[in-house]
């Protein structure tokens, strides 16, 4: 049953009455660099917040030997996050409505050279309608305002009218495995809503990611008798050349895959880091480079694989040393599949109210050309999984940044949401 329009209002005023906070919330999340395997702090601080707001806490570490059993598992690197994730349980008085899993991921890729930033990246900066840092968009501004809900409807006596389930997780940017922990550990919801910087649109489909390290050898000799020699560098560049085209085929297939008929390069590879060589004067006896390549929902990263396999067996085929000495690849993070969201479920449409009366117009969907962690709801719950959140610019670039108002519009409608989904009772 749709909101009462006075109790909307009121709740729309109460997160704007709250929003100075959010904003302060969202400033003390931003200042952790919490960077892969750096986020034990933040988690503590999110642990404090959730608990001071009285909510059933459970923290616990990833279950490897269980995350590599379950399907969408991705590998474990030596450099895989052991920060705990964090869960906070609601549980009303009387449980009249519908459960929930909201969910934020609490780390942020490396900020890179910050001579190249306009202010550091971890000291939150606001000018004008934008709030920048590194991790501000994506997705710190979403993670505050799964709390600002609540905060909001506090301010009016409310609180939600059903168990919801608020997860912070670690390992989004990486491998997904966190959001995969936290189904293994059991926790279930009737839909699960992420507040990624959607652009204030409702997320349709995404793609699959694989990431991969490709070492290659090579026999180093002095560069004047480089004729001798194999150089690993050159070999590896021969390599990328062949994974392009690779890459070229998946994007031929495009018209296949009506959902992203509009998404002009849909799968990407990207050459992400690459080192090699010891010696300007040695003909280079390794490299080593590591890769991120998308595939289309409905396809298996397990294909994808075995596809990255040939492909860099042709490239080194014709090459006697490098056939005498193949290639070795290792699967270091994501290996993950992309989901679609069924349309016509009730929660979209819960969702599509809210968003119709916090922003004045309708609800519009995209696809999304990258990893989300809710591939692990709506794949393995096979709940509706509403990926929705602010405005955002230069998500994993210098001065990324978000839209101050537009935050305040999307956790307006995820108030809404959670005000219709879960019901609402006095506290
Ligand atoms: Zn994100």
């Amino acid at each position: 049953m749709p909101l009462d329009p006075v109790l909307a209002d009121q709740i729309l005023k109460a997160v704007d009455d709250n929003f100075a906070d959010q904003i302060e919330l969202t400033k003390a999340l931003v200042r952790f660099p919490s960077r892969r395997g750096e986020e034990n702090a933040v988690q503590d601080f999110v642990f404090r917040q959730m608990k001071s707001r009285g909510w059933a806490m459970d923290r616990f570490d990833m279950d490897e030997e269980a995350i590599k059993r379950h399907p969408g598992g991705s590998p474990f690197a030596p450099e895989h996050s052991k920060a705990p994730i964090v869960v906070g349980i609601h549980r009303p008085k009387q449980e009249t409505g519908r459960s929930l899993i909201m969910q934020g991921h609490i780390d942020v890729v490396p900020e890179g050279p910050t001579a190249m930033w306009t202010s550091p990246p971890f000291e939150p900066r606001i000018d004008g309608d934008w709030f920048y840092g590194r991790g501000a968009g994506d997705m710190k501004a979403g993670h505050a305002s799964m709390f600002a809900v609540f905060d909001a409807l506090r301010r009016i006596g409310l609180q939600p009218a059903a168990t919801v389930t608020v997860q912070s997780v670690v390992e989004e940017e990486s491998t997904g495995n966190g959001a995969l922990q936290c189904h293994l550990r059991g926790y279930k919801g009737e839909a699960a809503i992420i507040p990624e910087p959607s652009g204030e649109t409702l997320t349709r489909a995404n793609v699959g990611v694989v990431w991969f390290k490709v070492d290659v050898a090579g026999l180093p000799v002095h560069v004047r008798e480089a004729g001798n020699g194999q150089n690993a560098i050159e070999a590896a560049y021969g390599i990328i050349r062949k994974l392009r085209e690779l890459e070229a085929f998946w994007n031929t297939k495009t018209s296949e895959y009506p959902l992203f008929a509009n998404t002009p390069h849909p799968i990407n590879l990207n050459i992400g880091k690459i080192k090699g060589g010891d010696w300007a004067s040695s003909v280079p006896a390794w490299c080593s480079f590591d890769c991120r390549i998308a595939l289309f929902p409905g396809e298996k990263p397990e294909a994808m694989m075995r596809a990255i396999e040939e492909t860099v067996a042709k490239a080194t085929r014709e090459d006697r040393f490098l056939a005498n000495n193949p290639p070795r690849i290792t699967w270091n993070g994501f290996t993950t599949e992309g989901y679609v969201l069924e349309p016509g479920s009730e929660a979209e449409a819960v969702l599509g109210r809210a968003h119709l009366r916090s922003t004045g117009a309708p609800l519009t969907e995209t696809v999304l050309p990258a990893y989300l962690d809710g591939r692990v709801y709506a794949l393995f719950d096979k709940i509706p999984t509403l990926n929705y959140g602010p405005y955002c610019e230069l998500a994993h670039g210098f001065d990324e940044r978000f839209s101050i108002a537009s935050l305040k519009r999307s956790t307006g409608t995820m108030a809404l949401f959670v005000a219709e989904w879960c019901g609402v009772e006095p506290i």
